[in-house]
């Protein structure tokens, strides 16, 4: 049973809809802008704070232009190849350079474009900015060993609180401003690591007898992966409350979200190549919009559609998922429900697929999604 023209004005926006007219054969990534500004309204609204966003989980245009419409100014950006493509959307775009280990011209390149905050974890990194202009803010990175996190980065950055004191008089000796910063761990379905992070960052700031211009929350606001949306208001709630009891003054505070802003943005979607009894191919896999499946487990939030953009009936039973490459590393970690009565050529979709996605797409075997189709409602 095909769609007639009258449902589909009905349906729009609907990715069954433009799959079942379009019958595309490659993955694709549909952007969903109404979506987008909705979860940036969301943060500016509700984070009790400046919200940045984090380009490494989705440098998209779509995403950079989305949130520049929506109102972001400030940006987290990591290379100085990031600091030109937010400048390029983003005219006049604020930029926070917030990887704490940079070459140095990698340092001549931040300060060209005049980037506003620097984060750093360690002396020797700290003393490659001595030459900034007096009061840039230098971003003093804090590691705790706290858990709640599906991927923890404190494994790789981030001063311990003896090193953190060291560094924010440092910063102060050097006539730079002191600010810190942390970062949870990304898909941090708790508040409770924001809460010890800031009474903690609270204490050392009076310990260091330093006042702090702002306080950075960092990325690692969850999304939907399967488990029910998160409560992102509580998380704001306690950040704010959290700020208000651990410092005497309370600085500025700061955030930014990547995965967050841009999850539910974006969904990706697979077409089944061939089908045997225990297994399926598809047309994308971990080299391509998949590669987080590998360390986070899967996304939960997936539905089938026959090619006509009827859902698949039935039962479920898992199935093993490979991915197009001829590499036997690409399959996806568990077996994944899927519909008894799923055929060659059924559309996969899955939702909340924005962040570090197409990102990490690699190319490998001529294979990792990219095309991205805009769905919008038409008049
Ligand atoms: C990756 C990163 C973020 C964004 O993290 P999410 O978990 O995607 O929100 C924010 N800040 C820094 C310094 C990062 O490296």
């Amino acid at each position: 049973m095909g769609i007639t023209a009258g449902d589909r004005r009905g349906l729009l926006p609907s990715p069954e809809t433009w799959l079942a007219a379009m019958q595309p054969d490659d993955p694709l990534f549909f952007f969903c802008p109404e979506r987008l500004a909705r979860i940036a309204g969301r943060f500016r609204t509700g984070f009790p704070g400046l919200v940045t966003y984090a380009v490494k989980a989705n440098p998209a245009p779509e995403m950079l232009e989305g949130l520049a419409l929506a109102g972001m100014r400030a940006f987290d950006v990591a290379s100085p190849e990031e600091m030109d493509l937010v400048r390029a959307h983003v005219p006049g775009a604020v930029l926070h350079y917030h990887n704490p280990v940079r070459s140095r011209s990698e340092v001549a390149a931040g300060m060209a474009r005049g980037c506003a905050s620097w984060s750093v974890d360690r002396l020797s990194e700290l003393e490659k900015l001595a030459g900034l202009p007096k009061d840039t803010e230098i971003a003093v990175r804090l590691k705790l060993p706290v858990t709640g996190a599906a991927y923890d980065f404190g494994a790789k950055f981030g001063a311990e609180p003896a090193l953190v004191l060291q560094l924010l008089r440092r910063v102060v000796d050097l006539g730079l401003r002191p600010s810190l910063t942390f970062h949870p761990g990304t898909q941090c379905r708790s508040a409770d690591p924001w809460a010890r992070y800031i009474q903690v960052a609270g204490a050392l700031a009076r310990e260091a007898g330093v006042t702090l211009h702002r306080l950075n929350v960092g990325g690692g606001f969850p999304s939907d992966r399967g488990e029910g949306a998160p409560d992102l208001d509580a998380i704001f709630d306690t950040i704010g409350r959290s700020a208000g009891t651990a410092f005497d003054t309370v600085p500025q505070l700061v955030c930014e979200p990547g995965r967050a802003l841009c999850a539910e943005a974006f969904l990706l979607v697979l077409r089944v190549k061939a089908i045997d009894d225990a297994a399926i191919f598809v047309n994308d896999g971990i080299y391509g919009g998949m590669a987080e499946w590998r360390d986070l487990g899967p996304m939960g939030r997936i539905r089938v559609m026959a090619p006509d953009g009827l859902p698949r009936p039935g039962p479920a039973r898992g199935r093993i998922v490979f991915g197009p490459t001829c590499d036997s590393l690409d399959r996806l970690p568990d077996p994944v429900p899927l519909p008894e009565s799923l055929t060659e050529g059924d559309y996969i979709v899955l939702e909340g697929m924005g962040a570090y996605s197409r990102a990490l797409a690699t190319g490998f075997n001529g294979y990792g999604a990219r095309r991205i189709v805009r769905l919008a409602p038409v008049g």
